[in-house]
């Protein structure tokens, strides 16, 4: 857990959710403020601030974020159709919580490119 994180807060409970998957490394909810039909966030419980500050020894568990991601994709009938993963960094990338997200976007036609 890091100091003040959101993120962290929701997944030790202390800040509600809609809560998706969790398990020993990973937590998925959905997003509060959904930008598609499906908005999920998968986050590793690891408190990682930015994707640029993940290390070598990062490299099984964000890898494994990756394939959790698919199962849950799959899990809510996205695969077919397909989906959009989206991590943002820091300002320019447009982050607003500073602990690793990987957003699952489906349910709709995405467009390119992003805003
Ligand atoms: P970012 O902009 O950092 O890539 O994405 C942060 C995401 O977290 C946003 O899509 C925002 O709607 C979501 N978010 C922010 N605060 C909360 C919260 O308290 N609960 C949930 N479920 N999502 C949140
Ligand atoms: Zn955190």
């Amino acid at each position: 857990m890091s100091g003040g994180c959101l993120f962290c807060q929701i997944v030790e409970g202390a800040v509600p959710c809609d809560e998706v998957y969790s398990d020993d490394d990973f937590f998925a909810f959905r997003d509060i403020n959904p930008q598609a039909p499906t908005h999920i966030l998968i986050i590793p419980k690891k408190h990682i601030a930015r994707i640029n500050e993940a290390e070598a020894g990062d490299a099984d568990l964000l890898g494994r974020m990756m394939l959790k991601a698919n199962e849950i994709a799959d899990s809510e009938g996205l695969s077919d159709d397909g989906f959009r993963y989206i991590i943002n960094s820091g300002i320019d990338g447009g982050q607003s919580v500073y602990h690793i997200h990987l957003h699952i976007c489906g349910g709709r036609q995405m467009m390119w490119p992003p805003g």
